[in-house]
């Protein structure tokens, strides 16, 4: 019986190992699809390749979506409800923990409303704040994930369920049917979670795709438990993420466009320099707010690691959709497209790949008249 099943299941290659191409191809495999994850990249100990994104995110949920965008809230919501699951393994990396907002403006426009995530998350409430210059502040629960752990565990459930992987570079999105499946039983759907290699992907080169880069410092500083964002009406977000292992992720920048992969020790100062005005709680407990006012900024921490990670944007957000194509010997193939999450990619992670099984399921129901006859081989 499990045999027949097995025969009957539709190939499906995911190019990509990032959160979105794991997230993708697990749900997939959960839904009786026969996946192989073909990445350049994938989640490994080493340095990762700067364009490589997953590896490097902070990561917490914080939504971040225009009250007026509902496919967007409706990715993160679903994806929050998702990690509250699989924060009850101990083994995921994802932890719901306390979290605190503080905006130096109004961020729904109207006096004494509250955010349309605040009927999503856990706890929520407007709390009076302790800073000055960030009048509004939010808690909630949220979750916060350690990628390094999270995404060993997504693959690693995926090998687990029979999943494939291989490791190799694709010039062009079709080139997935010469390396998955065979003339009589060729691959149906190819799924691209490419990041902002999209921008160069044959047969995808999206030039809306661009990357902002992120620079963060780690340090130590097992007493945090919390995560705390600051958010300006300029642009700018400060932010104190805990891991799973006593290491503190303090960030950040959002710069657009920009590709120096090099760590900025002036962009380091100013994120320390910073987090320890908005929260003198990261020095040691018992720290004294003169030594918190000294000069001597870098010794105060113990730096573990210093980041730069380049988030995949792209003009008009994040790509889900299907379409109808061919492989290179004609066979009809479905080429699904999920990428440019920008800084997102944690907390709509779910939603997005929900949203493309229903896209896939429905597609795969409507194949146009003139791809008939192939879509039947
Ligand atoms: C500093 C920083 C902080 C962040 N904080 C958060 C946060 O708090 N919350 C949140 O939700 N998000 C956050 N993000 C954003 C998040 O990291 C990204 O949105 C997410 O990692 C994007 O995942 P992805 O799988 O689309 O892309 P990637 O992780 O870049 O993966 C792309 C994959 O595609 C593969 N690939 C690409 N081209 C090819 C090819 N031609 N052939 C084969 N394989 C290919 C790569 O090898 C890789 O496996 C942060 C990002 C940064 C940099």
């Amino acid at each position: 019986m499990l045999a027949h099943d097995k025969r009957e299941k539709s190939l499906v290659a995911v190019i990509g190992a990032g959160v979105v191409g794991l997230t993708t191809a697990l749900l997939l495999q959960c839904n009786n699809y026969d996946v192989t994850i073909i990445a350049s990249e994938f989640p490994k100990d080493e340095k990762a390749h700067p364009d490589y994104a997953s590896p490097k995110a902070g990561a917490h949920w914080r939504s971040m979506c225009d009250e007026d965008d509902s496919r967007a809230k409706g990715y993160d919501t679903l994806s929050y409800r998702t990690f509250q699951e699989l924060a009850k393994n101990p083994e995921s990396g994802v932890r719901i923990r306390d979290a605190i907002d503080y905006f130096d403006f109004n961020p729904t426009g109207h006096e004494g409303h509250d955010p349309w995530w605040s009927k999503i998350v856990e706890d929520f409430k407007q709390i009076p704040s302790t800073n000055a210059d960030f009048p509004i502040a939010y808690s909630y629960k949220t979750p916060v994930i350690t990628p390094s752990i999270y995404l060993h565990f997504l693959l690693h459930q995926f090998k687990k369920a029979g999943g494939h992987i291989q490791h190799r570079k694709l010039s062009h999105v079709t080139e997935a049917a010469l390396w998955v499946g065979t003339k009589p039983k060729p691959v149906k759907i190819i799924i691209n979670c490419a990041g902002f290699q999209a921008r160069y992907l044959g047969g995808v080169q999206d030039l809306r795709c661009y990357q902002t880069r992120g620079q963060t410092a780690v340090v130590r500083a097992s007493w945090i438990h919390e995560t705390v964002t600051w958010i300006s009406k300029t642009g700018s977000i400060m932010y104190v993420i805990p891991r799973t292992n006593g290491d503190v992720v303090l960030g950040g920048s959002h710069e657009a466009h920009q590709n120096n992969e090099s760590v900025s020790g002036t962009k380091t100062t100013h994120i320390l320099r910073t987090i320890i005005d908005r929260y003198p709680k990261i020095l040691t407990p018992g720290s004294s707010p003169a030594y918190a006012a000294s000069l001597d900024l870098l010794c105060k921490f113990d730096i573990v690691d210093q980041k730069v990670g380049f988030r995949p944007s792209r003009i008009g957000g994040v790509r889900v959709e299907v379409e109808h194509g061919r492989t290179g010997t004609g066979q009809h193939v479905l080429i699904a497209h999920n990428y440019g999450h920008g800084g997102a990619g944690y907390q709509s992670s779910w939603g997005t790949a929900f949203d493309l099984l229903k896209m896939i399921e429905q597609a795969q129901r409507e194949v146009p008249e003139d791809l008939h006859e192939t879509a039947k081989l």
